[in-house]
């Protein structure tokens, strides 16, 4: 029998992020003022950081360590990218598209990016829309049933969060990455 020298091919990376490496960029979408700031601020307090790793970071990229079960995972967050760009050029593991659920038109944004990272992206990469700035409960112009309702046309996952109150922040880090692990490797617990 012919013994083939072909060596095994490793399978094509689908994402940017080196499964070996866990290392994971996340990018965070939307209109200005919706928080996208505030919310990467609040990652760093996150209970999930492995350590402070607060030296080398600069206003709009962070740079963390995430332990979760056990595993190790370095975390790269931007924020303030000009949304006039590409998005097929930024390379990214997961996009957060944030709106506040007390402006009409920063939902209407959020709609849009979502439209475009469909038509430049496909649906291999996590997208999770956050309706942000929760605490404004009696402002509130956006529905959480109507804000799901487009998540799920896009096949994102839809999460509320209060950069202001720390409220579910954490919850969405940690979704996040889980979510990236998953899409990476679906047969990972
Ligand atoms: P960015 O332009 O998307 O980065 O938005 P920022 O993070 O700079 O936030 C814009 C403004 O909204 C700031 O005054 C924040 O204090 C405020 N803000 C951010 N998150 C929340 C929130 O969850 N609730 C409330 N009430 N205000 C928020």
């Amino acid at each position: 029998p012919h013994l083939s020298a072909t060596p095994r091919l490793a399978p094509a990376p689908v994402m940017d992020g080196d499964q070996n490496s866990s290392y994971y960029k996340i990018v965070a979408l939307g209109a200005p003022g919706v928080g996208k700031t505030a919310i990467t601020q609040q990652f760093m307090t996150s209970e999930y950081i492995a350590f402070d790793s607060s030296m080398d970071q600069s206003e709009h990229e962070k740079t963390i360590s995430v332990l979760l079960n056990g595993v190790e995972s370095t975390v790269e967050v931007l924020d303030g990218i000009d949304i006039q760009g590409d998005l097929e050029d930024i390379r990214a593991d997961a996009f957060l598209v944030i709106f506040s659920i007390a402006h009409r038109d920063t939902f209407d944004t959020a709609v849009q990016l979502l439209q475009e990272l469909r038509m430049d992206l496909g649906t291999d990469r996590t997208t999770i829309l956050v309706g942000n700035k929760s605490d404004l409960v009696r402002k509130r112009k956006v529905t959480t049933e109507e804000a799901l309702e487009v998540a799920n046309q896009y096949e994102a996952k839809y999460t509320e969060t209060s950069a202001a109150l720390n409220h579910n922040v954490d919850e969405l880090l940690v979704g996040t990455i889980d979510h990236i692990r998953y899409k990476l490797n679906p047969s990972l617990p």
